[in-house]
């Protein structure tokens, strides 16, 4: 539909879209609010539960587009890309958002690519100026705000998590619901073997609400447990300075900054990082900041809210057993 923000589905590959929708189709809405059109939800899945479409509308999805097939399980960016681009070419929407997620990131451009659309990745605000998408995004290590604007449609924008307001749940709301014909095209590569990660238990790093992070402070792989302790008293996920993963103490997937992930968390909490820019440039935009390191001048203070001057290895401990009682209470 012309005129229509689609809004691509991040889900748990089991039928539930991830909370980071509220904040995409939370913004799809507002600024459909002020162009007129409509939030559209896109999803492909392999397995579209009711209560999933329910959510989508409930976040603000006036209609939803469901493209059901069971080789849609996991994500292919040669098989996901041409089946978005034909509803695209089909349906001609203004808009189509997009989370910041590893697999959205590369999607979207792919998308983009074949649309001869322009996209405005990672963006942190998104505006309306004489009717049309004007998107803020930080460049140069955040040192630095662009502002892109379109020459045509579609628009297409990521949308870095926990920056955009979420839409508030509108209980009852019950979207259309679309099923056009999934014709899956043919191919390039064959999926062999799907290796689940083991669950850790506590949230993934883009999506948390509250990140301890570490880095070559810690001295050594066996020294994370701490960190993990604290995360598990507090619900945050963990992270890790580039130092920290170069050392081979974490994988590359929990690298924060510049080469790793952008994270914009209500709460970071940073332990032995000195708070190098290309580190800054991944959590710079966390509500509030908090770091501990034993070294008074390290650059991680000049951005820091909360600082203590000390030796992570007591202050941790400490911070665990006080977080656990307050917490308990
Ligand atoms: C192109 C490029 C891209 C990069 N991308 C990234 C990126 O994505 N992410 C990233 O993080 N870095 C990145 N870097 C590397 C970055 O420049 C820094 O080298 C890195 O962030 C340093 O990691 P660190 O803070 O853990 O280590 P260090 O800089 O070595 O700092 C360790 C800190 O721990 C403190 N400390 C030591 N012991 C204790 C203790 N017991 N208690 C408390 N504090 C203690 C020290 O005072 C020090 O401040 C990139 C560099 C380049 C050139």
């Amino acid at each position: 539909m012309p005129g229509a923000f689609w809004c691509i589905v991040e889900d748990d590959r089991q039928g539930n879209p991830k909370k980071v929708m509220a904040e995409v189709l939370g913004e799809a809405a507002r600024l459909t609010g002020q162009a007129g059109g409509q939030a559209e939800a896109v999803w492909l899945t392999d397995k579209a539960t009711p209560e999933g479409v329910k959510q989508l509308g409930e976040f603000g999805a006036k209609r939803v587009w469901v493209l059901e097939n069971a080789a849609l399980a996991t994500y292919r960016g040669e098989v996901w890309t041409p089946l978005l681009a034909d509803l695209a070419a089909k349906e001609s929407p203004q808009a189509i958002l997009a989370p910041v997620t590893t697999r959205q990131r590369e999607l979207m451009a792919r998308l983009a690519a074949r649309l001869g659309a322009g996209l405005s990745a990672d963006s942190t605000a998104l505006a309306l100026e004489e009717g049309k998408l004007v998107a803020t995004r930080p460049v140069y290590a955040g040192k630095l705000l662009s502002k892109v604007t379109w020459s045509k449609t579609p628009w297409l924008v990521t949308l870095r998590p926990n920056v955009f307001r979420p839409a508030e749940p509108q209980a009852g709301a019950s979207p259309q619901v679309e099923k056009p014909a999934v014709s899956m095209p043919t191919e390039a590569m064959k999926l062999v073997e799907r290796k689940e990660e083991a669950a850790t238990g506590l949230p993934e790093l883009a999506e948390a609400e509250i990140v301890v992070s570490g880095g070559r402070g810690l001295k050594g792989p066996e020294n994370f447990v701490i960190l993990e302790d604290l995360a598990k008293v507090v619900g945050a996920a963990v992270g890790a300075s580039r130092a920290a993963v170069d050392a081979g103490w974490r994988p590359h997937r929990f690298q924060i900054g510049q080469t790793g992930r952008t994270i914009s968390p209500k709460l970071y909490m940073g332990f032995g990082i000195s708070g190098a820019i290309q580190h800054l440039a991944g959590m710079r935009t966390s509500k509030v900041i908090c770091a501990v390191n034993k070294d008074p001048e390290a650059p991680i203070f000049k951005i820091a809210d909360y600082g203590i001057v000390g030796d992570l290895f007591e202050v941790v401990p400490l911070l665990t057993a006080e977080f656990k009682k307050l917490l308990e209470k």
